[in-house]
């Protein structure tokens, strides 16, 4: 029987250690939890705090940079709601379980005359840390830059305009989704005269300094840019600049005439690789310019590709595009669609051959179903041309 007793006393000690065993592996059920939410309180305010601080730092570097550069015609500027969103990640320690576990420590042995380590139960409070991550929705102020309707000329500037291609002359007027929308101011009116004799080019600046190049109306049909373009030509006649600018506001007027995508059956930019045809001579241009920046605009339609407000770009050859992209991107709210390689995709698109010659280049697309003029979008192309143009640091 005494055997048998002790059989027993043993099974209860071993069932008994293997619950307290559970109890630190699991962790005991008997948690906090009142501490548990009193910690995630004070912690969430925190947090809060922190997010407050993220968005006076986004007001503030949009709206003093405006006036602190001088720059900017106060006339032009005007501020525009927008909403942005970020995941916020919030971490915080929480104090939630009290666990028993097995502390071991050295003890003086007397009758062994030695030390020895042995071990007992003690209970202590395990910490524990929790990351959340949370959808934020914000809406801050930005900048965005209108160009008057009526630009003042006060200042005498020196423009030339000059043609590329000689072939691709038309009566750019004969579209009427594209001339409902532009200002006809005189400078306007010469663009549209020099592009009956072919592809028009007009210069700010006197050629020096930093060069750059902007394109539009690649393709006919992608009439915001055009417009958009436009625009910036009205607005650069009143406004100082750093270095070169060079403006294809029609890179092929025949296109833009018959609000048409194509050029001879073609995909104009699919062939700027491809010697003759006019995105190659407008290269040649920039080539021949030592041009430092190249930016291509464009719209694309809903559902087409990209299908919505984008920067393409290409880390090789020239890490620069990339650069670009990023900033323009950030600055426009636009998605960023970085490619490893230029030319392997594309490889007769405008920027990607740009690439090619080791000129920067990036793609600007703002979502306009072909032929159309889709609200805000002339906004948004010209958010970004202006974007492309401080990245330049041209102002
Ligand atoms: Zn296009």
């Amino acid at each position: 029987m005494n055997g048998g007793v002790i059989v027993k006393k043993q099974a209860l000690l071993i069932s008994l250690s293997l619950f307290c065993a559970i109890i630190i592996f699991t962790g005991a059920a008997s948690a906090t939890d009142d501490q548990n939410t009193l910690s995630s309180d004070t912690s969430d305010s925190t947090s809060s705090s922190q997010l407050e601080d993220t968005q006076s730092i986004y007001k503030s570097s949009n709206l003093e940079e405006t006036k602190s550069q001088g720059v900017y015609n106060s006339q032009l500027v005007t501020y525009e709601k927008v909403k942005y969103s970020y995941t916020a990640k919030v971490s915080y320690k929480v104090r939630n379980k009290k666990v028993y576990y097995k502390s071991y420590y050295k003890k003086w042995y007397k009758s062994g005359g030695r030390w020895r380590y042995t071990w007992r139960y003690v209970w202590k409070y395990k910490w524990t840390y929790i990351t959340k991550y949370r959808y934020e929705a914000r809406t801050a102020y930005r900048y965005v830059e209108k160009t008057s309707d009526k630009p003042t000329n006060n200042r005498t500037v020196t423009v030339e305009i000059s043609n590329i291609d000689t072939s691709t002359g038309a009566d750019v007027t004969k579209n009427n989704v594209l001339m409902k929308h532009v200002s006809r101011t005189s400078v306007v009116n010469k663009l549209i005269q020099a592009s009956r004799k072919g592809t028009p080019m007009i210069r700010f600046g006197d050629g020096t300094g930093t060069k750059v190049m902007m394109v539009s109306g690649v393709h006919g049909s992608e009439i915001p840019p055009q417009i958009a373009m436009l625009n910036l030509v009205n607005s650069l006649m009143d406004r100082n600049i750093k270095g070169t600018i060079y403006i294809v506001p029609f890179a092929i007027p025949s296109s833009t005439a018959r609000n048409t995508r194509y050029w001879n059956g073609k995909n104009p930019n699919s062939i700027s690789n491809i010697a003759g045809t006019p995105t190659n001579k407008i290269l040649n241009v920039a080539k021949l310019n030592q041009v430092k920046y190249l930016g291509d605009f464009h719209s694309t339609k809903v559902g087409g590709y990209p299908g919505k407000n984008a920067v393409f770009c290409s880390k090789y050859p020239v890490y620069n595009s990339y650069l670009m992209a990023k900033y323009i991107s950030s600055q426009t709210s636009s998605k960023l669609l970085t490619y490893a390689s230029a030319a392997m995709e594309y490889p007769g698109a405008v920027e990607d051959a740009s690439n090619v010659l080791r000129i920067p280049a990036v793609t600007c697309e703002v979502l306009s179903n072909h032929g159309t003029v889709r609200s805000g979008s002339v906004n948004k192309s010209y958010s970004q041309m202006l974007a492309f143009l401080r990245y330049c640091k041209i102002f």
